[in-house]
């Protein structure tokens, strides 16, 4: 139908998305259908082109326009969400390209130790935590009795008078030891007869009673004992993670290792439009889905294998012994021929095969065996459209960073694991090697594809920690802020990149996700101040995450 001379063919409408005024059957102008949401006065930042306007216009859950404070005017109308930034940052949504959703959430219902100054605030703490929790296990995390004064493990003792009946079980701040009162005892079956197992030990006094305290795989003598985490505690489980992570301006993570119980709580949570955070699912490798899932929220193409285990407790496989122990080599924790099984799996379902690999050794079984199925499949050696990962890659020998080009795989990286494990690294390894290792700089400049992330709950989900961390090698905790590892640091561009782009293409998103640019999915994490322009990167511990929007909805704070 052609309009009228000079008439409109629609009145703005709040679900027309333009409509075109026609002046003697020429369109010469558009009147823009409203945004649902605008920011302005801002500081709208690109991983890839920097700064690039002070306003932007979201409509239909995509970026509409990115300009002038001007240039959005015309699309605010009564329904339109519009926030004035302040002169704080838009970056496009952050990615944790690494972490665990459903831990996180289970550690957020346990009594939270950390810092205590005493066995008896360590008490103290739990009970408090007990008295609001009123179920089941009493559960605590993170008790450090080197903050005591006498630096003496505890006894399950002060913690029987404080929980009777109730078992409790409360790890140390490493997770490498565990506290267990006398019913917890009593429910796992554990006394003065019970022996060590291989790799454990138990505490016991002079009596040869168990004082409590169990080390490292004697904690599994008590933790067989709590139930196992059942549908409805999943479910709440993530939805707590959830929160915590759109609240730290998350809006993708990566969940490195679902079973298949995760996954049916996953899909339903996606079904039912619960999941405001974008969930890219790897699965584990004995719960591999038969082909690639796409959904609303969560998707899962990708599965989760481990190469070797972490440096803290010499698990990493390494290629030469630890500097801190000569007999010592780590450990492997698949064998080679069992991997290419694996991997040749993924690859003839059209899945992402991400590999945890920390040690050197660990690193180099990785490659082989990609470079193996690469030949074997397809008749080369690099196929980067398969965008296998490595998860970590921690220590890499010098002759291996170009072999990760060469085969067209992604790094994915924690940068905060540099700095927590910067006190010991060196020693654990000697100075040779500390130079392949936290190496983002060297995988930068061969142009190979960086994915950031925590490897939360091991580091905390917080990016603005990630970011520092990449930008300095520090610790921001630190007295003597003194700089870890010989890397080069990243700058901002390269750092929010890794947390944005990087991620988006490790999930196969990068012409949707991962940038502000016009069309793309409206993802944003904006902070309260323009750190990125900021010459102290101190600036990003200080600014706080005033939205995340995902997909154009705000999803924090919550509506
Ligand atoms: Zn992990």
């Amino acid at each position: 139908m052609k309009p009228a001379f000079g008439a409109a063919i629609c009145s703005v409408g709040l679900f027309i998305s333009s409509c075109a005024v026609y002046f003697g059957g020429n369109e010469v102008t558009s009147i823009p259908a409203p945004a649902t949401f605008v920011v302005r006065n801002a500081n709208i930042y690109d991983p890839v082109d920097g700064r690039v306007g002070t306003a932007l216009a979201v409509r239909d859950g995509k970026i509409v326009i990115i300009g002038s404070d001007a240039d959005v005017q015309s699309l605010i109308q009564p329904r339109t969400h519009v926030l004035n930034a302040d002169g704080g940052v838009v970056l496009p949504g952050l990615h944790d390209a690494h972490g665990h959703l459903l831990n996180l959430g289970f550690e957020l219902e346990r009594a939270d130790l950390r810092g205590a100054k005493s066995e008896a605030e360590m008490v103290a703490r739990a009970a408090e935590f007990a008295k609001k929790h009123a179920d089941g296990w009493l559960l605590g995390r993170a008790w450090d009795q080197n903050l005591w004064i006498h630096k003496q493990f505890p006894t399950h003792s002060a913690l029987d008078a404080a929980t009777g009946a109730r078992p409790a079980f409360l790890v140390r701040v490493d997770g490498h030891a565990g506290l267990a009162n006398a019913a917890a005892m009593k429910l796992a079956g554990v006394g003065r007869s019970t022996q060590d197992p291989p790799g454990g030990r138990i505490i016991k006094d002079e009596s040869g009673e168990p004082t409590g305290v169990f080390i490292d795989d004697a904690m599994g003598l008590v933790a067989r004992a709590i139930p196992a985490p059942g549908r409805a505690d999943r479910t709440r489980g993530y939805l707590n993670a959830q929160k915590e992570s759109l609240a730290a301006g998350l809006v993708c993570v990566h969940d490195a290792g679902l079973g298949i119980a995760d996954q049916e709580v996953l899909e339903e949570l996606d079904r039912e439009h619960k999941l405001k955070l974008r969930i890219y699912g790897m699965a584990l490798a004995d719960a591999a889905p038969a082909a690639a899932r796409a959904g609303d929220r969560y998707e899962l193409r990708a599965v989760k294998a481990y190469a070797d285990g972490a440096l803290g407790s010499r698990g990493a496989a390494m290629l030469e012994p630890y500097s801190d122990d000569p007999a010592n080599r780590g450990l492997l924790l698949i064998e080679s021929g069992d991997f290419i099984k694996l991997a040749t799996a993924c690859a003839d379902r059209g899945l992402q095969l991400c590999t945890h690999a920390i040690g050197d050794r660990g690193n180099r079984l990785v490659l082989d065996a990609y470079e193996t199925v690469f030949k074997q499949k397809f008749g080369t050696v690099s196929r980067p459209d398969l965008r296998w990962r490595v998860e970590h890659c921690q220590v890499v020998a010098p002759a291996d960073f170009a072999r990760f080009k060469q085969l067209g795989l992604i790094a994915s990286m924690q940068p905060t694991h540099a700095t927590s494990d910067g006190p010991w690294a060196p020693a654990r390894i000697g100075n040779q090697r500390m130079e392949g290792a936290y190496a983002w700089g060297k995988f930068i400049e061969l142009n190979i594809p960086l994915a950031f992330g925590s490897d939360f709950p091991v580091e905390s989900h917080d990016p603005r920690l990630g970011i520092y961390a990449a930008l300095t090698l520090r610790d921001p905790g630190s007295n003597d802020n003194k700089r870890f590892g010989p890397g080069r640091t990243l700058t901002m561009k390269e750092t929010i990149a890794a947390f944005t782009t990087g991620a988006a293409f490790a999930a196969f998103h990068e012409n949707d996700w991962g940038r502000l640019k016009k069309d793309f999915v409206a993802d944003l994490t904006i902070f309260d101040k323009n750190f990125v322009d900021d010459s102290d990167p101190r600036a990003v511990l200080n600014a706080k995450v005033i939205r995340t929007i995902v997909g154009g909805e705000v999803a924090y704070p919550a509506p």
